[in-house]
């Protein structure tokens, strides 16, 4: 089943996505290589619920999403290792890889955290030695086990990918255009709907009714009937498995991929307001810049911390908010970040820092809406004429002018010199420090 040696014509669209295995879980291994064959879990916040599993996990039976305290029986018989989510490390990590791949095509959409997709397009070289490379690149520079899929269109990348995982005699790559059409075949035939891009349980469980459970079936039905049922976005879905392309590459190499707002306060800060200022007021700062570069962010960070210098104490806990919808609206990152704050702020300690990390940025013209996401508190096309009206003034006739209420008035917690951000992505003992003191 080697695939086919042969230089691709030019002019024949070929996209990758590159896909890090079991991300977080290896992630932690870089720094850890006596756990690489350990049965590892990461869990999400407050060590609740399994976000990512190793390889031996998987085998052990541990699922996705699983709580804790449900594995607590099956992890003492076998010693499957719990970790703690550290959001900076992996952030971090993510940036570094996807900074080394864009080395490799000057089109790249950073997807997630741990995927993206690459333009192959008229690269004249047999593609699978130049996904050899990528991946052993990665695996050399930083560590990291990636899988590459390739094909045509964007969901048949997505589709090769997860043939390049789930069957190890590809070696973590499949070019789903140079196998032979009899493997495509199997593996369309083998494959269920759900493993398809933007097919859910809800679609899945409704085609399944009307006799549609394989990939190969999906692509077979008629499209006019798909439109009827379903939507155009699942005739779309088809329409990319058949070759033909519905969804561009959004090139968004030049803008930031995380945006950082953190500072370290003057004197010490005691108290919840006075933090909620302090967190309200770096959220505004961050969905700014974000607005600016027009993308959106699903995923917010928040953390405060006491005395580095002071090990007997010191404090630092942090959490990472999903937001149900990707946004750029200052007012439901802020709602996110305090409700966070709410989790991880503990009375009577004195905090030295705190700050907000906005990933998960992609452009806001390709912003996905969650199928079944409540009705927003704040309507979507009014939110960005207020955003930009904010952000207007602002720049007219000063910093901060208009502000959430959030954000308080005397800022007594503001510090007035040190403007820096820890440098999590360029001093790797910093990075080394928040992921051994604050877990
Ligand atoms: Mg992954």
């Amino acid at each position: 089943m080697g695939p086919s040696q042969s230089i691709k014509n030019l002019n024949t669209p070929r996209i990758a996505l590159i896909d890090c295995n079991n991300f977080y879980v290896s992630c932690e291994r870089v720094f850890r290589p006596d756990l690489t064959h350990t049965p590892i879990v990461v869990l999400s916040n407050n060590d609740g619920c399994v976000v990512s599993r190793s390889a031996e996990a998987k085998k052990l039976g541990v699922k996705m999403g699983q709580p804790w305290f449900q594995l607590a029986p099956l992890a003492q018989k076998h010693h499957i290792l719990p970790l703690s989510s550290n959001y900076t490390l992996y952030a971090d990590m993510s940036n570094r890889v996807m900074k080394t791949l864009s080395t490799y095509s000057p089109k790249q959409e950073v997807y997630s955290i741990d995927e993206c997709f690459l333009d192959l397009s008229d690269f004249a070289m047999p593609l699978d030695s130049y996904a050899k490379m990528i991946r052993q690149t990665i695996l050399q520079n930083l560590g990291l086990p990636v899988c590459i899929g390739i094909g045509s269109t964007k969901t048949r990348a997505k589709l090769a990918n997860f043939f390049a995982k789930q069957h190890p005699l590809l070696e973590g790559i499949c070019d789903l255009e140079s196998i032979d059409t009899q493997l495509q075949a199997y593996f369309f035939n083998q494959t269920q709907v759900n493993e398809i891009w933007g097919i859910g349980a809800k679609i899945t469980e409704k085609l399944a009714t009307k006799g549609i459970k394989t990939v190969w079936q999906f692509m077979q039905a008629c499209p006019n009937w798909l439109r009827k049922n379903f939507s155009i976005i699942l005739v779309k879905t088809q329409a990319e498995l058949n070759h033909i392309s519905c969804l561009g590459l959004n090139d968004i190499k030049a803008n930031n991929k995380q945006i950082i707002a953190s500072r370290s306060f003057g004197a010490p800060v005691y108290t919840k307001q006075a933090l909620s200022e302090a967190i309200s007021s770096y959220v505004a700062r961050a969905a700014e810049k974000l607005r600016q570069q027009n993308s959106v962010a699903k995923i917010i960070y928040v953390y405060i911390q006491t005395n580095r210098f002071n090990q007997a104490s010191y404090h630092a806990p942090g959490v990472f908010l999903t937001l149900i919808e990707p946004t750029q609206d200052t007012r439901l990152l802020t709602l996110s970040a305090l409700q966070g704050l709410e989790q991880i702020y503990q009375p009577g300690l004195a905090y030295k820092k705190a700050g907000i990390t906005l990933s998960e940025i992609t452009p806001n013209t390709q912003k996905q809406h969650a199928l079944f996401a409540p009705k927003s508190t704040f309507d979507n096309s009014k939110s960005q004429i207020l955003m930009q009206t904010i952000d207007q003034i602002n720049q007219s006739i000063g910093k901060g002018s208009i502000h959430l209420l959030s954000e308080g008035f005397d800022k007594s917690w503001q510090m007035q010199s040190n403007q820096r951000s820890p440098r999590y992505t360029t001093h790797l003992s910093e990075v080394a420090k928040a992921y051994t003191d604050s877990n």
